[in-house]
């Protein structure tokens, strides 16, 4: 949260001007800031991460039943998103050293039906977008990344929003930046402005005149001046997150059993999320050390479990791939806690279980100790 007087003082002028949201004046100064702030060519905001990835989809307007190719490790949000424009997610494998779609594996999947690619920077590990936009280019498919944990990362030197037809993000309460709710896409023709303008507010052209079906997927003046807040605090937020970030990865690289995703070189990093692969060299199960960090109050997540395919929603419902490998990531990640201002007593608690491999033996009957946030949702 940004400091409480700097956001009371900040909305104050909505009690003068009364206009709270339809893409008022802060909306503008947000969209604008975070351009910059995100090195990409267009962008335009939502309500929240979830309408953006919808509308970006319905943005390019794919004939209805086409396939999207896309990677089933992930929240649910992004398979929502794609079957709820009437498209079939046709779920890829992902790979071991990332979690990120197999892009080795796209290919085969691809058929006359297929239209794009939906990739997810999974913990803010990047997808291989060179080799995702050969293969698009090639057959003619676009690319529209779900870039919800890779928020203000750049690769290569280029905001991570300028890579594929479309990256969306996420700025909901739990994300790296927030605005409370909301989210936005970023674009590289700049025609996608005036198309998502349009269906994030009902479809309405004109005064008179609806041309298209949309829905209301608008940020508002609250939102966006939350944003602007934190937005000044972005650097100091993930300066904070880094030190918690590098304390357990100098602390678990070498833990035997426990295995960190490779990190891609050329890129920065927001410091979004710790996840470790819990192996079968580690001793006991990733549910068992799930369980004795809940033991001590202490909120790991496993992210992302299921996968989005094996959900009762989708199950069986869609031609998939060998997901083997994705199942097996699936059942030994675990995210741990990590935010700004997480305590390094909490973080060597955390540790310690995590290096003893029998958490249990931490229970203390009796002593009621503070909880540990979790990291996410
Ligand atoms: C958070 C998240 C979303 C959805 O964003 P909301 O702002 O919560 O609607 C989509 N995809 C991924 C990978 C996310 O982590």
């Amino acid at each position: 949260m940004p400091p409480y007087e700097e956001f009371a003082e900040a909305i104050r002028p909505l009690w003068d001007s009364r206009w709270l949201t339809n893409m008022g004046c802060y909306h503008k100064e947000l969209e604008e800031k975070l351009k910059d702030f995100l090195k990409v060519p267009g962008l335009s905001l939502f309500v929240n991460g979830h309408m953006s990835l919808e509308l970006a989809i319905q943005a390019f307007q794919f004939a209805p039943g086409a396939e999207v190719i896309t990677t089933p490790f992930t929240f649910i949000s992004t398979t929502h998103a794609i079957v709820r424009n009437n498209l079939k997610p046709v779920f890829c494998d992902i790979k071991w050293s990332d979690g990120t779609i197999d892009e080795s594996k796209i290919e085969d999947l691809i058929t006359e039906h297929t239209v794009a690619i939906v990739p997810v920077h999974v913990y803010g590990n990047l997808c291989r977008m060179e080799a995702i936009q050969e293969i698009a280019d090639h057959y003619g498919l676009k690319v529209i990344y779900d870039a919800a944990h890779a928020f203000g990362m750049e690769y290569q030197g280029r905001g991570i929003g300028s890579f594929g037809d479309a990256s969306v993000f996420s700025f909901h309460a739990t994300k790296v930046f927030h605005t409370i709710e909301g989210g936005a896409v970023a674009f590289t023709d700049p025609k996608l402005y005036d198309r998502l303008y349009t269906l994030k507010n009902f479809g309405i052209q004109g005064e008179e005149l609806v041309t298209g079906i949309g829905a209301n997927a608008k940020m508002n003046e609250f939102s966006a001046i939350m944003g602007l807040c934190n937005l000044k605090y972005i650097f100091k937020s993930m300066e904070g997150r880094k030190k918690s970030y590098e304390f357990y990865k100098e602390q678990l690289e070498n833990v035997k059993g426990l295995r960190l995703f490779r990190k891609e070189d050329n890129a920065t990093n927001n410091y979004a999320y710790f996840p470790v692969l819990v192996e079968e060299e580690y001793g006991i199960t990733r549910d068992e050390l799930w369980s004795n960090l809940r033991d001590e109050n202490i909120y790991a997540r496993k992210y992302f479990y299921p996968l989005t395919s094996d959900q009762a929603c989708f199950k069986n419902k869609y031609r998939n791939a060998n997901l083997q490998r994705a199942r097996e990531i699936s059942k030994k990640a675990l995210t741990l806690p990590l935010y700004e201002d997480l305590a390094m007593e909490s973080q060597e608690r955390i540790i310690d279980i995590l290096k003893n491999r029998k958490g249990r033996i931490y229970v203390s009957m009796g002593e009621k100790r503070a909880g540990v946030l979790p990291s996410g949702l």
